[in-house]
């Protein structure tokens, strides 16, 4: 390596561009033998560490989301779920309805694609650039509770803030104690006071989550404020996997 290429590799370490750094060799080999102008190959250059970047961004993104599966809209069959309409689906797959404070709701029995569909709405939203946390609700409220009894409840809501859409999964599945419902209820409470979006999943519908909330009043008050601004979608029927089961026995 001569002095002026260690010279680059140097400048380009320093300044955190990893693209630049993978990139600039063989783009000045293709400058050279197509003739390019200077313009050019810098154009390329630095097109080539933007792509990085976002590449890595996203990475970080999915990462930080702890989705259960990388699970995205083009595998999501909606012929089979048509009480979840297409066309709504993919006006949220925009990220618009953060912008515009709105929650979501996914009703429907085991297996009906509540997760699949939410994670991939969560997806969706990374792509627009939104930073976005998947957790279940049992995960959640013993997250809360751990930071409550440590007086440092504050700050974990705090810290939750940092994601312009968080998803609860599974509210109803798991029986919550009278004081994970009650930090469940600060949780949404926070979140709705400061304009940030939900999707919940859940197996109950509204008239029932008094039964894992316990308290009527603090359900009435939560079922208020999430419903306020919400698109709910019902999914409906048998399970998929145990009808694409069916399918395939049927085809033998
Ligand atoms: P739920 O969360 O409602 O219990 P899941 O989203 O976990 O259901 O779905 C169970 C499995 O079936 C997953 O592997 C999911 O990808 C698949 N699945 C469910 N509904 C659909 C659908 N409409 N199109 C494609 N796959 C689906
Ligand atoms: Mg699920």
């Amino acid at each position: 390596m001569n002095t002026n290429e260690m010279r680059i590799d140097a400048a380009f370490k320093e300044l955190k561009m990893p693209g630049a750094t993978r990139s600039w060799r063989p783009l000045i080999r293709d400058a050279q033998t197509k003739g390019q102008a200077p313009g050019v190959f810098l154009a390329a250059l630095l097109e080539s560490e933007l792509i990085s970047r976002r590449e890595n961004r996203l990475r970080m993104l999915l990462a930080e989301a702890h989705f259960p599966e990388a699970k995205t809209l083009d595998t999501f069959d909606f012929t089979a779920q048509p009480s979840v309409p297409k066309n709504k689906v993919l006006a949220l797959a925009s990220a618009d309805f953060l912008k515009q404070r709105e929650s979501v709701v996914c009703i429907g029995p085991p297996g009906t694609g509540k997760t699949h569909l939410s994670s991939a709405i969560g997806v969706s939203c990374i792509h627009a650039g939104f930073r976005v946390r998947f957790t279940t609700v049992t995960a959640l409220a013993n997250d809360l509770l751990a930071a409550r009894d440590n007086h440092t409840l504050t700050r974990a809501f705090r810290k939750w803030q940092r994601y312009s859409l968080v998803i609860l999964d599974e509210l109803g599945f798991v029986p919550l104690s009278r004081d994970g419902a009650q930090v469940l209820f600060q949780f949404i409470s926070d979140r709705y006071d400061n304009g940030k979006s939900l999707v919940i999943t859940t197996n109950l519908e509204f008239s029932k989550w008094t039964e894992v909330l316990h308290d009527p009043q603090m359900t009435a008050a939560l079922l208020d404020r999430l419903t306020h601004r919400c698109h709910i979608f019902e999914h409906k029927g048998e399970s998929y996997r145990f009808r694409e089961s069916l399918k395939k026995k049927g085809r033998n």
